[in-house]
């Protein structure tokens, strides 16, 4: 099996992009289980792809073996796209995803319900080689609820509505078939594909 590198420290997204990967004979580590430290890498892009790309470089750059690395967020309409690529730092970057929440569905009191059209995205950028990159994005459209419910899932799942349930009330596999990071695997797995066919 060939070894990518995930540029992450988040558990969740190393074991799924391994369950996508493994059909294709690749198996997702981290660079820690490689003996490789990654420093955190300000995400001081202005898109997505900006920031996925600086995480893939870092990484590449660092352990010259093929490295995936994603950004992701929630984009509200009726907030003009916010939080966006600051997610994980509306409110501030250590507040609990609780505390995000009910900002977030402050922000959003009194806004009518067909108002409230959201989506995830979720670009990933993997880096094979020095002149060879794969980028693709995958995206999830909804809206925002106006209270949490469910108890799976992470983040802001308790609050948007794919299809009237919220990501957290849905299985890891219906979550995976229609999110964001599953609709973006998926493209990467179809351009790994032709890759490996090349190769
Ligand atoms: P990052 O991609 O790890 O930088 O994080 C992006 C931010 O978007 C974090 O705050 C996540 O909680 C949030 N986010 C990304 N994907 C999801 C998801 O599938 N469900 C809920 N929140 C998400």
């Amino acid at each position: 099996m060939r070894e990518f590198i995930i540029a992450t420290n988040n558990e969740k997204k190393l074991i799924e992009l391994d369950r996508i990967l493994n059909p294709l004979g690749i198996r997702a580590v981290t660079a820690k289980s490689k003996g490789i430290s990654l420093d955190d890498v300000e995400e001081t892009g202005s898109t997505f792809m900006e920031n996925a790309r600086l995480k893939a470089k870092a990484a590449y750059e660092k352990s010259h073996l093929p490295v995936i690395a994603d950004d992701s967020g929630l984009c509200v309409d009726a907030l003009d796209g916010r939080p966006g690529i600051y997610s994980a730092r509306y409110g501030g970057h250590d507040s609990p995803y609780q505390k995000k929440i009910e900002m977030l569905l402050c922000e959003l009191e009194g806004v009518a319900e067909e108002r409230r059209g959201a989506h995830f995205t979720c670009a990933v950028c993997c880096i094979l080689s020095e002149d060879e990159v794969i980028e693709v994005e995958g995206y999830c459209y909804g809206s925002i609820a106006t209270e949490p419910s469910g108890d799976g899932g992470f983040g802001y799942d308790p609050i948007f509505l794919a299809d009237g349930r919220s990501f957290a009330s849905l299985s890891d596999e219906e979550k995976d078939q229609r999110s964001h990071r599953g609709n973006a695997l998926r493209a990467l797995k179809e351009k790994l594909e032709e890759y490996l066919k090349k190769d």
